[in-house]
């Protein structure tokens, strides 16, 4: 399908509205083609803060529009689907962190960006799959850490800082659907290529792989590594990134059934009708912005 006319009218009405338009590496190749940046959750809303646009329509899912919110108060944040709730930042609420808090005392909360401003506002740090480790680290030896909200991410970075931590059990149904037996398969099929998998995938997946990055890291790792074919262990939305970062090399998706519905819920017709309407808005309250920025902006200090 020829998306260009779609892609032409979301530029120019973004220019009209005085907006930037963001787009996750896991949208639809249409969406990412049309949009002015295209990131990581978190690069995404560092754009939305250093844009000089007063309007940010944010192509992804609901726990990323409400973080450029957090971190860009005054501008409006314009989200296309509402509906796009992140099944995995779902798994977490401020009920059940606060609960897990009052059974460890002393703990301090880590918890990765896909949380909701409220579960944010409850934690002491934030971190991103590309700074986890760091942050880990970075956090007071004689105290316990509880890391919210994915344990596959958490059980990785446990064992890559050799720091035991409180796992809340929540998790990426979309990387979960990624089996040992699908990169075996793939290395039979393209035997020259290096796998690398994202750290949201089960501990018996990110075993098998040559690298375990970040969507960001993954780009480096496939541009400076000497290989020319990658198998690549992330949502399908990022085969198309790697291709227009790194045109020289070959990407092949792990399975074909790693697609993020939540994903795939915006359209151009849908980022369209949105920027035109002024609408949905994401806002965070005063009282939760202000702690979750807290959250943010401590994981910031620490480093990238
Ligand atoms: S890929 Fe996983 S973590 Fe990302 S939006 Fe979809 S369900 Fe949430």
């Amino acid at each position: 399908m020829d998306y260009s006319a779609m892609q032409d009218e979301l530029r120019a009405l973004a220019r009209a509205k005085d907006a930037v338009v963001l787009a996750h590496n896991y949208q639809r190749a249409e969406v990412q083609d049309a949009a002015d940046f295209v990131g990581d959750s978190l690069g995404l809303s560092r754009q939305a803060a250093a844009s000089e646009a007063s309007v940010i329509l944010f192509c992804g899912v609901d726990f990323m529009a409400e973080t450029a919110a957090i971190l860009a108060p005054e501008k409006t944040v314009i989200f296309p689907e509402p509906r796009a709730h992140c099944p995995m930042a779902a798994m977490v609420d401020a009920e059940g962190l606060a609960a897990l808090k009052a059974e460890h005392p002393g703990a301090v909360v880590v918890s990765y960006v896909n949380t909701s401003a409220a579960v944010k506002a409850l934690s002491d740090v934030c971190c991103t799959s590309a700074n986890a480790a760091e942050v880990i680290l970075a956090m007071p030896a004689d105290r316990p850490v509880i890391f919210t909200p994915d344990c596959n991410l958490g059980a990785w970075v446990s064992q890559k800082t050799g720091r035991e931590l409180i796992l809340w059990q929540g998790y990426c149904p979309t990387h979960d659907l990624i089996q040992p037996e699908d990169i075996l398969e793939a290395r039979d099929a393209h035997p020259e290529a290096k796998v690398v998998v994202h750290p949201e995938c089960r501990p018996d997946v990110t075993v098998l792989a040559d690298a375990v990055e970040s969507t960001s890291g993954m780009i480096r790792f496939c541009r400076e590594d000497d290989a020319l074919e990658f198998i690549i262990g992330t949502e399908e939305g990022m085969i198309h990134r790697l291709s227009t970062d790194v045109p020289s090399k070959r990407f092949h998706l792990v399975s074909q059934a790693v697609v993020c519905p939540t994903m795939k819920m915006t359209t151009l017709r849908k980022a369209i009708e949105a920027l035109r309407n002024g609408g949905p808005v994401v806002s965070v309250p005063e009282e939760t912005r202000a702690k979750a920025l807290a959250a943010v902006q401590r994981m910031v200090e620490i480093g990238r």
